[in-house]
C-alpha cells in the first residue's frame, strides 16, 4: 500500500547527470526526470524547481558522486570535498536540497547507494557481505555487510587501490592525479581511452587491451575477496557495456585466485539486475532507512 508509506525524494547526483525521484520507494516511484550536471548553482536550482512540485515529502535521499563528507556528526556533513570538479569543491549539496525543500535530507555516496540497492534489491539479495563496484568515468565501490554500508573515516575508495601491473603493461604512467596507476588510473573509461583513444567497445577483442583491461578487474576482485570475504560482487558502470568484458573477467579471476578461496568467481562475480537505475533506487532506501531509524 505505497500510499500508506511517506512521500520520498532521491536523487542520483553524477559527473554528467543528476536524476531525480518521487515517490513512496524504488517499487512506487511517481515522477522520474534527468538533467544535465552545470555549476552548481544551476544544476541545485532546477533540481530544487522538480521537487517544488511535489510538496510534503517526508525525506530526500541523495546518492552523490565524491569524494564527499558522510559522518553525520562532521560540521561539513553533506558537502563535496576537494574535487576536480569546477565549482564543486566544498558545495553544500545536503544543506541546499534541505532548505529549499524543508524535507531531511539522506546523504551518501552514488556507490553506496547503488551497493544498497543492489543487496536489497538486485544482484545481491541474498548475500550477507556484498560489495557493488562502478567502472566508467571512474572506478568506486560501496561495501554492504549485514545490510549496512560499511565506512568509517570516509567511505571506500576501492578505485584507488594499486593492482599488481602486468608484465607487458610497463610503461603506462596511468593517470590518476593522486596515484597514476592505480586501479583507476589504469582501467577506467578514461585511462582506456589514453592508452588507445577510444572506448572498450570500439578496439577488436582479439587485441590485448581486452585481456588487460579484464586482468586489471580480476585482480580486483579477487582483492575484495581476500579482504572481506563477500557472497556477491557486483560489476556496473559504463566499461562493463564491452560485449564479452564480464566473462574474460571471471574467467581471469577464476584463473588466477590458485583455488584458494572458499567461493567460486563464477558464483561471486555478477551483473548488476537493478541498472541502470541502481543509484536513484538507493537513494529512496536511503530516504527510508533514514525515517525508520529515527523511529
Ligand atoms: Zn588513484
Amino acid at each position: 500500500m505505497p500510499a500508506d508509506r511517506p512521500l520520498l525524494g532521491a536523487i542520483e547526483a553524477g559527473g554528467t547527470k543528476f536524476v531525480l525521484g518521487v515517490g513512496h520507494g524504488p517499487d512506487a516511484i511517481i515522477e522520474q526526470t534527468q538533467i544535465a550536471t552545470r555549476d552548481p548553482a544551476a544544476t541545485l536550482a532546477e533540481t530544487h524547481a522538480f521537487f517544488a512540485q511535489h510538496p510534503g515529502m517526508a525525506a530526500i535521499g541523495i546518492g552523490s558522486f565524491g569524494p564527499l563528507e558522510r559522518d553525520t556528526n562532521a560540521p561539513d556533513w553533506g558537502h563535496i570535498l576537494a574535487t576536480p570538479k569546477p565549482g564543486w569543491s566544498g558545495c553544500d549539496i545536503a544543506g541546499s536540497v534541505a532548505r529549499a525543500s524543508g524535507a531531511r535530507v539522506a546523504f551518501d555516496t552514488d556507490v553506496n547507494a547503488a551497493a544498497l540497492a543492489e543487496a536489497r534489491l538486485g544482484a545481491a539479495r541474498e548475500a550477507r557481505v556484498s560489495v557493488y563496484v562502478t567502472i566508467g568515468t571512474g572506478i568506486g565501490g560501496g561495501v554492504i555487510a549485514d545490510g549496512r554500508i560499511v565506512g568509517g573515516i570516509g567511505h571506500p575508495e576501492l578505485g584507488h587501490m594499486r593492482p599488481r601491473r602486468a608484465a607487458d603493461d610497463r610503461d603506462f604512467e596511468g593517470i590518476c592525479p593522486f596515484h597514476g596507476d592505480c586501479l583507476e588510473g589504469l582501467a577506467s573509461g578514461p585511462a582506456i581511452k589514453a592508452r588507445w583513444g577510444q572506448s572498450l567497445s570500439h578496439l577488436p577483442a582479439e587485441r590485448p587491451a581486452h585481456a588487460l583491461i579484464a586482468g586489471y578487474l580480476a585482480e580486483m576482485c579477487n582483492t575484495l575477496r581476500a579482504a572481506l570475504a563477500p557472497d556477491a560482487i557486483t560489476l556496473g558502470g559504463g566499461v562493463m557495456d564491452t560485449p564479452g568484458l564480464f566473462e574474460r573477467i571471471v574467467e581471469a579471476a577464476a584463473a588466477s585466485d590458485g583455488g584458494y578461496f572458499a567461493s567460486a568467481a563464477a558464483q561471486v562475480i555478477r551483473r548488476p539486475a537493478l541498472a541502470p537505475v541502481s543509484g536513484l533506487a538507493g537513494a529512496f532506501l536511503l530516504a527510508a532507512d533514514m525515517l525508520q531509524a529515527d523511529g
